[in-house]
């Protein structure tokens, strides 16, 4: 059927706001008006409206598989059984907390910081985890090997900043924080002087360990989280972690040298083992094995989760579903196998094919940019063409699946499920130490509304399920698609090239194919954005961080551009009658406003501002349309409207 809205409805608009004065407003302001957040969720916008529409979709199948009797193993029986078991709320609230009395107690019993690293790889192996991580991964500096690294963790807020706060709504989230931490000892039996006391030695030694986290900006640079350490410099740096006891018992065996992403943290654990008492770990252990776990267990645990994690950190005013629920745990555990099922019913080859070519279109378009740039040297431009031509692409779903076929999935024991899968993670990742690095891995489920660029692999990548309206509408003109999943494959083009994603070369790994002189003036151009960024106020007193947020404003400044001129160009043989009224390069940006169109609640906000490294949706429409002359042009605005920036940064 054709789309009578030709991808565009009229209905989003908002004619009482000039497009040359908020044009994130003109354009779906409409939608914003009509669109409010439902009470489960904290945003709303095409990401969560689809991911929505892809539940029901994902149901329809677990209902079909589950109608009939299915072979053990089989990808059916998987999926099938791990639904039943997390759908049957009646089994699970009455084991309450007994699937994790085994380890309750086993944490009581600790009695050295040689047991607390046991723990830790046991947890670890479970999918959860304390004090630090660890995983098995793409080594930055040779792509072509697989290497341990050990990172900063431990934190049951979201990040550092959470601590130490600086407003009420922070004091309130501290205090909230508490309350919750008590509330789960509550839960699991404990006396209320004993819980009040557990809470506060939680936090301490939370507290602790985030004045040593590095923060999010520091963490987005790959050279200063890359310390490549030998097990005998471990042991200098961090004496008192037992690095014997733990490689051997997180099963590292034969690893003699690891990255470690924060040195100082570590040395600030090592402190900690032996100046805070045996008593406090416990309860900080304890703490996190049922925080971790409470979302599969019976629904007292269920809900505290929700209160906090949902409620007052994200503004949710009720929780979703159970079968939404149920299906989010599957998608968590058994998201290949899933995915699989998905793209059999949902996804075409022809989809397949336009991506791909619109891929190789924006290839083209940018190594034209990077030959016309005006501000890089030659050589620097051969080094960052090279890495162009090196881009891999991977489309829909994986050409080889993971086989879960081993995995115990039973009809009734969700939390043994869920340890289960993975537990087969946990191995197949140390697995990997010694094999060559597998290409054809994905790092997100075909049925997830994302796509990403992994600069390890110099690759992007986009799932089945990004492949449809508002990114990509087969009944829609090139305008809407080149302004929407066209933006979105230059965006993760540019990221390959932003001011972090430059640090690596075409294959891979993280080297310096800059001059100076050019990086100096790469350089430049980004503060100017870093600045025009942090200006943004989306609540009172509340900024956006330009810093944590330059990679991603990057890429969609350097992904409209490139979306762009790949339209003009296919343009060239086409007839440009207007649709709507619009001109297509109105159209265009129309397109890209429609894919951001989003509410949010304040809190969601505020969580985002300070943890993700995107920009909320309106700066990411007005943001990088306010520094390009094509949208100017294409609006009729004059230097005088506030969608026109003095200043304009131009990179790529
Ligand atoms: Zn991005």
């Amino acid at each position: 059927m054709k789309d009578p809205d030709y991808g565009f409805s009229l209905s989003n608009l908002d004619t009482s706001v000039s497009p040359c004065t908020n044009f994130y407003q003109y354009a779906v302001g409409g939608w914003l008006k009509q669109n409010p957040v439902p009470a489960s969720e904290s945003k709303w916008g095409s990401f969560s409206i689809l991911n929505n529409e892809n539940l029901t979709k994902l149901k329809l199948i677990l209902e079909e598989t589950s109608a009939k009797q299915q072979k053990k193993g089989s990808d059916e029986q998987l999926v099938g059984d791990m639904y039943k078991s997390a759908i049957d709320s009646n089994f699970v609230n009455e084991l309450g907390i007994s699937p994790l009395e085994n380890y309750i107690r086993k944490i009581e019993a600790l009695s050295t910081t040689d047991e607390i690293l046991l723990i830790l790889a046991e947890m670890r192996k479970l999918g959860s985890g304390f004090l630090f991580g660890y995983y098995v991964g793409q080594d930055e500096k040779n792509s072509e090997k697989y290497i341990t690294t050990i990172y900063q963790g431990g934190l049951g807020l979201p990040d550092r900043e959470f601590y130490f706060p600086q407003d009420e709504r922070g004091n309130t989230i501290l205090t909230e924080y508490k309350s919750h931490i008590k509330q789960l000892f509550l839960l699991i039996g404990k006396p209320d002087t004993e819980a009040e006391k557990s809470a506060k030695f939680v936090q301490e030694i939370e507290i602790q360990l985030a004045q040593q986290s590095m923060d999010r900006v520091a963490l987005r640079d790959p050279e200063k989280t890359y310390n490549l350490q030998t097990i005998k410099e471990l042991n200098q740096l961090a004496p008192n972690i037992n690095w014997n006891i733990f490689i051997e018992s997180a099963g590292l065996k034969g690893v003699s040298e690891v990255v470690v992403g924060q040195p100082q943290f570590l040395v600030n654990v090592s402190k900690m083992l032996k100046a805070v008492s045996i008593e406090k770990w416990k309860a900080y252990i304890t703490f996190h094995l049922v925080n971790d776990f409470s979302p599969y267990l019976s629904l007292p645990f269920e809900k505290a989760h929700f209160n906090f994690y949902d409620k007052t950190l994200s503004g949710k005013k009720e929780m979703k579903p159970r079968w939404k629920r149920s299906l989010e745990i599957i998608n968590s555990t058994l998201g290949e196998t899933m995915g699989k099922l998905y793209v059999q019913k949902h996804f075409s080859e022809s989809s397949k094919k336009r991506i791909a070519e619109m891929v190789e279109n924006l290839r083209e378009i940018y190594k034209e940019r990077i030959l016309q740039l005006d501000w890089m040297s030659d050589s620097t431009k051969q080094q960052a063409l090279a890495k162009l031509e090196k881009f891999n692409k991977k489309i829909g779903y994986p050409d080889t699946w993971k086989d879960y076929s081993n995995i115990e999935i039973s009809n009734n024991t969700l939390l043994q499920n869920v340890m289960n899968c993975r537990q087969w993670q946990y191995q197949e990742m140390v697995t990997r130490i010694g094999k060559p690095v597998d290409k054809n891995e994905w790092l997100m489920n075909p049925q997830t509304i994302n796509a990403y660029y992994s600069p390890n692999m110099n690759e992007i990548v986009f799932p089945a399920a990004i492949l449809q309206p508002p990114f990509f509408n087969p009944d829609a003109d090139d305008a809407i698609n080149y302004g929407g999943i066209g933006a979105v494959i230059g965006h993760e083009f540019t990221h390959g090239f932003d001011d972090q994603g430059a640090k690596f070369d075409g294959n891979g790994n993280m080297h310096n194919w800059w001059s100076d002189a050019d990086k100096t003036k790469f350089k430049e151009r980004t503060e100017v954005l870093v600045k025009q960024f942090n200006e943004y106020q989306p609540l009172e007193n509340v900024f956006v961080n330009g810093e944590l947020t330059l990679g991603e404003n990057m890429a969609d400044l350097g992904g409209l551009l490139l979306a762009y001129y790949a339209l003009e160009k296919s343009m060239k043989t086409k007839n440009h009658t207007k649709i709507n009224d619009f001109t297509y390069q109105q159209r265009f940006f129309l397109g890209w406003a429609q894919v951001w169109h989003a509410n949010i609640k304040d809190e969601a906000m505020g969580q985002m501002v300070k943890t993700d490294s995107h920009s909320p949706s309106e700066y990411r429409v007005n943001g990088p349309l306010s520094n390009l002359p094509e949208f100017i042009n294409a609006w009729g605005c004059n230097e005088n409207n506030a969608m026109v920036r003095k200043e304009k940064v131009k990179i790529w």
